[in-house]
């Protein structure tokens, strides 16, 4: 616990870390207080797409949190900076709630249902029979095909939801193409999430609920990793993995004890 107190900067996933849908965990409050009163650098990484950077501010303060909208860092804003770096004016149909659409118009790139360099998936309310198959279409065309996130599956009150991967899986299997994905795990978003932090990996640590998206990250570029029980995983599922994070706690709330 003292190796990562000492820590300069911190990664910190959202759903199931900071809260589980509406609500906050439990210590959150004295976690980030913390974080302030030890002048850490924190960014709040998260996988999902649909909600922009003022959108999560938001959400934390109707919880009574007040962070500023540059502490957070989304799958939609990496999706958006990879495509802009790849081939930057390019074009995508997207199908994916406003956050999404809005990191890829913020750095140039146009909506195209007709003859797009990239087809976009992330999760959301857009996804529905008629724009699989246009995505499978425009793809089947020679359109690239971009997932914001690799989760099978989400976090929701009455049980699991199909995450960005599994919503990906028809336009997949109809086409034989494989898509490329942005958020965690890949280093992709852990690299720029160091960046915008200004620290080395040495210097941070990432603290998640999942082994399969924020432990393996950390793991994979060399942060401290540590795994909190408040989310989906249980130390039963970690014996399922052939990594293990180095710091296991109860919620974030320990850190601040
Ligand atoms: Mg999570």
């Amino acid at each position: 616990m003292e190796e990562l107190k000492k820590k300069k900067g911190f990664i910190i996933d959202m759903d199931g870390v900071i809260y589980h849908g509406n609500k906050l965990l439990p210590g959150v409050t004295d976690f980030v207080d913390w974080l302030y009163k030890e002048n850490k650098d924190f960014l709040f990484l998260t996988n999902a797409s649909n909600l922009s950077q003022k959108e999560l501010a938001m959400k934390l303060a109707r919880m009574g949190m007040e962070v500023d909208p540059g502490h957070f860092y989304t799958s939609a804003l990496a999706t958006a900076k990879f495509l802009d770096s790849q081939a930057p004016n390019c074009s995508a149909y997207v199908i994916g709630d406003a956050g999404l659409t809005n990191a890829l118009y913020d750095v140039g790139i146009t909506i195209n249902p007709i003859d797009p360099d990239y087809v976009v998936i992330g999760e959301g309310t857009a996804y529905n029979y008629e724009s699989i198959l246009l995505a499978t279409r425009l793809v089947e065309k020679g359109a690239k095909l971009i997932g914001t996130n690799s989760d099978l599956t989400g976090p929701a009150p009455d049980g699991f939801i199909p995450a960005c991967r599994t919503l990906m899986a028809p336009i997949e299997m109809t086409t034989g193409k494989t898509a490329y994905y942005i958020g965690k795990p890949n280093p992709l978003m852990m690299r720029t999430g160091l960046k915008l932090l200004g620290v080395h990996s040495d210097e941070a640590a990432i603290i998640g609920d999942r082994m399969d998206t924020d432990i393996v990250a950390g793991i994979e570029s060399g942060l401290d990793t540590v795994l909190v029980l408040s989310g989906v995983s249980t130390m039963e599922t970690i014996k399922q993995f052939p990594y293990r994070p180095r710091l296991i706690l109860n919620g974030v709330g320990d850190i601040a004890k």
